[in-house]
């Protein structure tokens, strides 16, 4: 099978970034999962679907028409049914939503297939929570990046306000914190490092030093 390279973490830890840098240092295909779980929220949301209804949510999650195409200038963006959802995806409540989604187990599953499909020669960069840990588990490199939830807050609220979305630090810094509580304590798949990966903090480093880290990883 083709080499993976499995870069797990919180938001805002980096993650994104990295990856998409690596992408373009290696030519590998790119598996961002956590848009697979976003796309899932905004789908659900459409239907009026509740957390609750499970058997309906798992039914959508495997039927989810998902289309991941960059744009004439290179930029990624995801249809649904054809439908360009990416700026609904970005929205910090479609994460919070996804969040959610991602405690059932059921829901977990019903998105695995989907998510191992992506690998393919020359190679695999998969960014997430568990890939490392559940997805790819034989995976070639496993990294797991963190940075303290003051930094990924302020990194969330540049991010937004470079999209020209509004966003005060206090209420990010609330739901990044409620979110990580969630994503760490779930009974499946919780956010927490496979135990063959390397965890680099990513707190006050620059963005070259932690891709250059990844890439030693991969190339050693
Ligand atoms: O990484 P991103 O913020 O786009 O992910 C949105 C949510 O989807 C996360 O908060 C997490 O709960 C869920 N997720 C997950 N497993 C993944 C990727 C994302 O549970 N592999």
């Amino acid at each position: 099978p083709a080499p993976v390279l499995t870069v797990d973490g919180p938001g805002g830890s980096g993650k994104g970034t990295v990856c998409r840098l690596v992408q373009a240092r290696t030519g590998w295909h790119l598996l961002d999962s956590g848009a697979i779980y976003r796309a899932l929220a905004v789908a659900a949301d459409r239907r009026g679907l509740s957390v609750a209804e499970e058997a309906e949510l798992v039914d959508l999650a495997h039927d989810l028409a998902l289309e991941f195409r960059p744009d004439e200038g290179g930029e990624p963006r995801v249809l649904l049914a054809g439908d360009d959802i990416t700026s609904a995806l970005r929205a910090e409540q479609t994460g919070n939503l996804a969040s959610q989604l991602a405690v059932v187990p059921a829901v977990r599953q019903a998105l695995l297939a989907r998510q191992r499909a992506f690998r393919a020669p020359p190679g695999l960069i998969a960014d997430g929570r568990d890939m490392g840990t559940v997805v790819f588990p034989d995976a070639t490199v496993k990294v797991f990046l963190t940075a303290t939830v003051e930094e990924r807050a302020r990194r969330r609220h540049k991010q937004l306000k470079e999209q020209g979305v509004g966003g005060n630090l206090a209420d990010l810094l609330k739901e990044i914190s409620e979110r990580d509580q969630r994503d760490r304590s779930r009974s499946v798949a919780p956010l927490i490092p496979a135990e063959d990966a390397v965890v680099l903090d990513t707190t006050g480093a620059s963005i070259e030093t932690v891709v250059d880290r990844v890439m030693r990883l991969l190339t050693q």
